[in-house]
């Protein structure tokens, strides 16, 4: 296996073409990968790195690379066809990568890592430039410190100003056995971990700023998301080709989601007529409870709100209690402690804020009509059963679609 890889990265750096891998300048880079939460996870760690190297095939579809294990870290490589920064962006947004780097490959030589050192310096025009060199490798005759000093020379000779201390940037040279990997920048990945490592949830999901936030929060600690969105359209067609589907697109650039559902809300609406004041906190469980009768359909062992606590006047403690006590499954609310503003910035970050500050009509909005803050259990059963919220439940999921969403890439 060692002697596989060793021969495939000698034979790119020697110019041969196996299996249709060109060594074209482009070819020259490949992308390092590290995953460091994982290795936190001891005996477990196969299962996670196993996820992450899946998750990473799905993300690359469509891309010509080859991913190789490398000890604490992967290395892909692009294919001819494909562009180092194009996979390096959607790498970028893969869970459980730590950080990237876009290095510079060379043979481990004291020449070539000069040589391919200076390379790097002119076309990044790197100026104060601090020289760091690792070496895994210890059977060759040159050390680390041989290696800096060498580059430190050659940069010195053309201008580039070698620092220790007060450096503008810095490049760094990583020697292996078989290659050495010269590169400027540590990216920062996505962090958390692999999706699919803690199972799957039902995201409830609106037009909002707020829920898109949410389900990218529990995808980053590793659920699949299944997405629910409860609508006000006439038809669920109408609603598939709403700013709904655009947001789950934007979300499944991180993982492509395998369900959405939308549900229509108009039986509800009928039913709820008699709720006053705890309209809105019904249309809140009856979300719930569709979600939960999903989760149970789908393997799901938790329902996702992008709610947090007193942002608007129905998230408060009573009401949640009140929410709670009518579901089984576990809530999960990853925004809880979350300021508005703090949302905001990760909905920006994330890439769904302009999408989600689009006009749209919400289910939730519709009905809320100085809702009630302060919930009462009691009052909240009674009126439950009088409008039959199960019955309500089970002939909405009847009239769900249910799609298989597509992602933005
Ligand atoms: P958001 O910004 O996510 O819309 P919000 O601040 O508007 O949240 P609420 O209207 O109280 O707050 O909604 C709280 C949560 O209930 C949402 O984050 C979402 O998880 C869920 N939710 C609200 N409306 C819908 C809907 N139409 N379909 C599915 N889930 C919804
Ligand atoms: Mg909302």
């Amino acid at each position: 296996m060692q002697k596989m890889r060793i021969s495939r990265i000698m034979k790119i750096l020697g110019g041969c073409n196996p299996d249709g891998v060109s060594t074209n300048k482009q070819n020259e880079q490949l992308l390092i990968v590290h995953f460091g939460e994982l290795w936190l996870r001891g005996r477990n760690r196969n299962y996670y790195v196993a996820a992450l190297k899946r998750n990473i095939y799905n993300q690359l579809r469509g891309e010509e690379f080859r991913l190789q294990d490398d000890y604490d870290r992967l290395i892909i490589t692009p294919g001819k066809r494909s562009d180092i920064e194009s996979i390096a962006a959607k790498i970028s947004k893969v869970f459980g990568v730590s950080a990237y780097e876009i290095a510079h490959v060379t043979a481990p030589n004291l020449k070539s890592i000069v040589k391919s050192s200076i390379a790097v310096i002119k076309e990044e025009k790197l100026k104060n430039v601090k020289i760091n060199s690792h070496r895994s490798h210890k059977g060759f005759k040159f050390d680390s410190m041989d290696i800096i000093r060498e580059v430190a020379r050659e940069a010195e000779r053309i201008g580039a100003d070698p620092a220790v201390k007060g450096f503008r940037s810095q490049i760094y040279i990583s020697v292996k056995k078989d290659a050495a990997f010269i590169f400027s920048e540590k990216k920062k990945g996505a962090g958390g971990l692999p999706v699919g490592t803690s199972g799957r949830c039902v995201v409830l999901l609106s037009g909002g700023i707020d829920s898109p936030v949410a389900a990218w929060y529990a995808m980053k600690r590793g659920l699949v998301p299944i997405y629910v969105h409860i609508h006000g359209f006439p038809t669920n067609k109408e609603a598939e080709s709403s700013k709904i589907s655009t947001l789950i697109g934007m979300l499944s650039e991180y993982y492509n989601s395998e369900r959405a559902y939308y549900v229509p809300s108009h039986i509800f609406q009928m039913s709820a007529m008699k709720s006053g004041r705890y309209e809105l906190i019904m249309i809140k469980v009856f979300m719930l409870k569709l979600a939960e009768k999903i989760a149970k359909k789908e393997g799901a062992g938790a329902i996702i709100t992008g709610e947090s606590l007193g942002q608007v006047a129905s998230q408060t403690l009573p009401n949640i209690a009140a929410e709670e006590s009518a579901i089984g499954i576990p809530i999960l609310r990853p925004l809880i402690g979350f300021d508005k503003l703090e949302i905001t910035n990760a909905a920006k970050s994330i890439g769904t804020y302009e999408e989600s500050i689009k006009p749209y009509k919400d289910v939730c909005s519709i009905n809320a009509r100085s809702p009630v803050t302060n919930s009462d259990i009691k009052v909240f059963k009674r009126i439950a059963k009088e409008i039959r919220l199960d019955e309500v439940v089970t002939r909405s999921l009847k009239s769900a679609s249910i799609v298989q969403p597509e992602s933005q890439k």
